[in-house]
C-alpha cells in the first residue's frame, strides 16, 4: 500500500517553488510547452521526503497515511534528482531534503512579484532614461534620432521629443540611452532616422510599463487612504 500524493498536492508543490528542481544544485525548470500549443510537458516529480511504503528510503513509521501523503512530506524535485536522492538514502537524508524544500520555497517567494529586470542581470542598472524611453515606446516600438544643426541630436518617440531648447545635456542623456538600448539588444536599428523594439526589448518594455502604473495606481491609492 503506497500513500501517494494526489495531483493537486503535486501540482501545488510545484507551484510553491516556481516549477524547478529543488536540489539547490540544480534548480533545473520542470515544465515547458509541448509542440501541440495545448499541452505543457512535466519533467518534475513530488518525490517523498519520506517513502510512500515500508521499505522505502526514509521511511518514517511512526507517520500516519495522511501525514505521508501530506503536502509537507513532498519535495518538487526534477526526474534525475528524485531518482538520486531515492538512490543514495545515506547521502540524502530527511533533514537535507527538508533544507532544500525551505530554501527552494524562500527563492521562489523572493523572486515572486519582481520585474524581469531584477530577476535577469543582463538588465540590470538600466538608466533612468532608459527605463522613460523604454516605457514610451512600449506600444508601437518606434523611436526616433533626429537630428539639426541648431538642435544637434535628439530622442523621439510620437508625440513626445527628448530635448529641451535650453539644456543641451538633457538631450544627450537620451541619444546616450538610445546606444546602451541598442547595446543590450532591446533596440535595433530599423531605416532612416527609425529604431524600432526588439521582441525582448517589448516584453521589458511593457513589463516596464504595466509595473510603473501599478505603482503610481498604489501611490494614488495610498494618498487617498491618508487623506
Ligand atoms: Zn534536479
Amino acid at each position: 500500500m503506497r500513500d501517494d500524493f494526489s495531483e493537486e498536492v503535486k501540482r501545488t508543490i510545484a507551484n510553491r517553488v516556481n516549477n524547478r528542481c529543488s536540489n539547490p544544485d540544480c534548480c533545473v525548470p520542470t515544465s515547458g510547452p509541448q509542440l501541440d500549443p495545448a499541452k505543457s510537458l512535466n519533467i518534475g516529480v513530488a518525490a517523498h521526503v519520506t517513502a510512500a511504503s515500508i521499505g522505502g528510503p526514509r521511511y518514517g513509521a511512526s507517520l500516519s497515511p495522511q501525514q505521508r501523503k501530506h503536502a509537507s512530506n513532498a519535495i518538487w524535485l526534477c526526474q534525475n534528482c528524485a531518482k538520486l536522492v531515492d538512490n543514495d538514502e545515506a547521502r540524502f537524508p530527511e533533514s537535507l531534503l527538508r533544507r532544500w524544500k525551505q530554501s527552494a520555497e524562500a527563492s521562489a517567494l523572493n523572486l515572486l512579484g519582481k520585474t524581469a529586470i531584477s530577476v535577469d542581470p543582463r538588465l540590470s542598472n538600466l538608466s533612468p532614461e532608459e527605463i522613460e524611453i523604454l516605457c514610451a515606446a512600449a506600444d508601437k516600438g518606434d523611436i526616433y534620432l533626429f537630428s539639426s544643426n541648431e538642435t544637434g541630436s535628439w530622442i523621439a518617440v510620437r508625440p513626445q521629443n527628448f530635448v529641451d531648447q535650453t539644456d543641451p545635456a538633457y538631450a544627450a542623456a537620451y541619444t546616450d540611452a538610445l546606444e546602451s538600448l541598442q547595446a543590450r539588444r532591446l533596440v535595433k536599428y530599423d531605416e532612416g532616422s527609425l529604431y524600432v523594439l526588439t521582441g525582448t526589448g517589448f516584453k521589458l518594455a511593457r513589463a516596464l510599463k504595466t509595473t510603473s502604473l501599478e505603482s503610481s495606481r498604489d501611490q494614488a491609492k495610498t494618498l487617498a487612504r491618508s487623506k
